[in-house]
């Protein structure tokens, strides 16, 4: 395993044992599950929203080390931007781990999980998260 790898697999484990904005946000107006049944992954996202914007967004999940840091991940990466940058993300986040893109710098740590992409099985487990947050922007107004 090289030096990168090794990386990576640190940043995964390390926002899998500890997740940021992790539990259940007081006075989000959106709330959203989803679940990868493939894998047993459950993530539940709240998001404190005026429209435009991502004022707060929290999560309460369970499942491999994968989805959990992928979500993590995105609440770090998503919190207080607006909307259209957070779909931007998403599309970025979704090229690399489902067409094998290279990572774009605005990712950040989300680079940790590009490896996904050569392992089919895994590639629900990490966009779980994400599809989530595509599924709040549906309900937020923001996307079609
Ligand atoms: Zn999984």
């Amino acid at each position: 395993m090289g030096l990168l790898d090794e990386l990576y697999k640190e940043i995964i484990l390390r926002h899998y044992k500890s997740p940021r904005n992790f539990g259940e946000l007081p006075g989000a107006n959106l709330r959203v599950m989803g679940d990868n049944p493939s894998c047993g992954d459950q993530v539940e996202l709240f998001v404190l929203t005026d429209g435009t914007r991502i004022a707060d967004v929290r999560f309460r999940g369970q499942g491999c080390a994968i989805s959990q840091a992928s979500a993590s991940l995105m609440t770090e990466l998503v919190k207080g931007k607006p909307w259209t940058e957070a779909l931007a993300l998403k599309q970025q986040f979704k090229a690399v781990v489902v067409d094998g893109a290279a990572p774009t710098p605005a990712l950040g740590d989300l680079a940790a999980l590009a490896g996904v992409h050569k392992l089919a099985a895994r590639v629900k487990c990490a966009t779980l998260a994400w599809n989530a947050l595509e599924q709040a922007a549906r309900e937020a107004g923001v996307l079609d």
